[in-house]
């Protein structure tokens, strides 16, 4: 069986990956993994400059999600599994050009906690009210349709949740804007909590209960309980200590050299009777099946003329586009930064940064000592035009926009970073646009009509690095199974 997989980025690496380890256990299996660029990892993308890890793209994946991990562990890289430094986590939001911390107890933006409640200067006493009274909210009926984020965070909490929480927390992870985003993709369990509890506090704090609960059942199980503790969290996030790019390069020395093509844009497909034949620079050649591993805007452009109703459907999920700014600076230059990991900046401040990580803190031993790493990330849904400013221009911004938010005691705009790198992502980030379930619902029947062809990526179901390696894996799982 030949399988052609279209995208080196991290979910085609992974659909590579699987076969691969099916063509060495024995399974006739031949892949030849497509890349445009010249480099493998798409999004995935660090650099080590004078022992800082600098990454230009996502610096870690969420812990909860076993897959990456799993993968890691998988292909040796156990030893550099990182975890975020939890201790010292801590997120500020910018509100009239000052830092003010989320308060503790927030879930999900969710409110918890009575007393850090009350007492932040994050929201005003109006919206402080609302949040009280959110505990009556009664359940919503199901079956209702789909709705943006904006709109589910603001019956419960207000506007001004939406402005300061809900907008920059999902423009920090998305590049995406709250009042397009789907509340039934991007935040399922509060449109669940909404049906069951009606009020998101109210089943927050019942999931958490539940959670504690199950804790301390496997705790008393593996004989924790005597000594009355429950095993350590786990870490909200897991980075690699040599960078994001140790994996890729880990899968890639795990591929035959020979099934990788660089600097290969595939220009077509078509279907015929016995299956795929791929063209890349004129040359057309035949396929079993195709592992569509593209943005979701480049895979309608090739099967257009294979599906176009398909096409459609693929080419109407909307991508942002991103710039992210690393800053070396020396410690020392510096005043003390507030602690934490970093802030999140609100659309209605009227920044280019969406947000800042200060990768010291946040990651542990990434950064060599007397160094102070500011990873800022810009652009967005709302602001693309910002990729086309020269890399100066946006060195420039970040500076003045630190010093302005930081205050100039702290990074005086006069202070020169040791190294600057700035990275752009074009329409690399899917947004899950209200109705997405039912599109990718329509996708998936198409997708099942054309034997042989798989989607994988970022497009589809779940935005971050653990979902598209398990959709990419599963991709060429499904693909080897349908051929025994
Ligand atoms: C700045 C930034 C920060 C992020 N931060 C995080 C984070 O911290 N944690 C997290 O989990 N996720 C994060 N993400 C999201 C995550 O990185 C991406 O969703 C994921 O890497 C996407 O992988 P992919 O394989 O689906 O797509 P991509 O990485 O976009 O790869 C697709 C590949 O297809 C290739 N291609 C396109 N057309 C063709 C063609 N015709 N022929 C051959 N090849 C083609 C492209 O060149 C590209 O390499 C971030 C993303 C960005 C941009």
């Amino acid at each position: 069986m030949r399988i052609a997989i279209i995208g080196g980025g991290i979910a085609g690496l992974a659909a590579a990956y699987e076969l691969e380890r099916a063509r060495a256990a024995g399974s006739p299996v031949e892949y030849t993994l497509f890349e445009a660029r010249e480099r493998l990892g798409g999004s995935l993308s660090s650099e080590i400059v004078n022992g800082a890890v600098l990454e230009r793209g996502p610096d870690s994946f969420l812990t909860e999600k076993p897959a990456a991990a799993e993968l890691c562990r998988e292909l040796g890289l156990a030893a550099e599994l990182l975890p975020s430094n939890d201790a010292a986590r801590k997120t500020y939001i910018v509100v009239r050009n000052r830092l003010v911390a989320l308060p503790d107890g927030l879930m999900f933006l969710v409110p918890t906690k009575l007393v850090p409640t009350a007492l932040t200067r994050l929201f005003s006493f109006t919206t402080k009210v609302r949040m009280a009274m959110e505990l009556l909210h009664p359940p919503r009926p199901s079956g209702l349709p789909d709705e943006a984020v904006a709109a589910l965070v603001e019956r419960h909490f207000g506007a001004e949740a939406v402005d300061r929480l809900a907008d920059p927390l999902l423009s920090g992870i998305y590049g995406g804007d709250a009042a397009q985003l789907s509340a039934r993709t991007v935040l399922p369990r509060l449109v669940e909590m909404e049906t069951q509890y009606g009020s998101l506090t109210r089943g927050m704090l019942a999931a958490h209960r539940q959670l504690r609960a199950r804790a301390k059942a496997a705790a008393a199980k593996n004989g924790h309980s005597k000594a009355g503790v429950l095993p350590a969290p786990r870490p909200i996030f897991t980075a690699l200590r040599g960078g994001m790019q140790q994996l890729i390069d880990a899968l890639a020395a795990r591929l035959r050299p020979d099934s990788v093509r660089l600097a290969t844009p595939v220009s077509t497909i078509e279907r015929n009777a016995n299956g795929w034949s791929v063209c890349v620079a004129g040359l057309k050649d035949h396929y079993d099946a195709v592992v569509m591993a593209s943005p979701a805007w480049a895979a309608a452009v090739l099967l257009a003329p294979v599906d176009p109703a398909l096409s459609e459907e693929l080419s109407a999920i909307p991508y942002s586009s991103s710039i992210t700014v690393n800053l070396v600076y020396d410690q020392a230059l510096l005043g003390p930064l507030p602690d934490g990991f970093g802030f999140l900046v609100p659309a209605s401040e009227g920044r280019a940064m969406l947000a800042c990580t200060f990768v010291h803190r946040k990651f542990l031993g990434r950064t060599p000592p007397g160094k102070a790493v500011f990873r800022a990330f810009l652009g967005g849904i709302r602001n693309e035009a910002l990729l086309t400013a020269t890399d100066e221009a946006l060195v420039t911004i970040v500076r003045s926009e630190l010093s302005e938010i930081l205050g100039e005691k702290i990074i005086g705009i006069e202070i020169e970073p040791e190294y600057a790198q700035v990275a752009r992502w074009r329409r690399a980030m899917a947004q899950y646009a209200v109705g997405h379930q039912e599109r990718a619902a329509r996708i998936a029947a198409r997708v099942a009509a054309l034997p042989g062809l798989r989607l994988a990526g970022n497009a589809y179901d779940g935005i971050g690095i653990p979902d598209c390696i398990r959709l990419g894996r599963q991709a060429a799982r499904e693909l080897l199974a349908a051929n025994r």
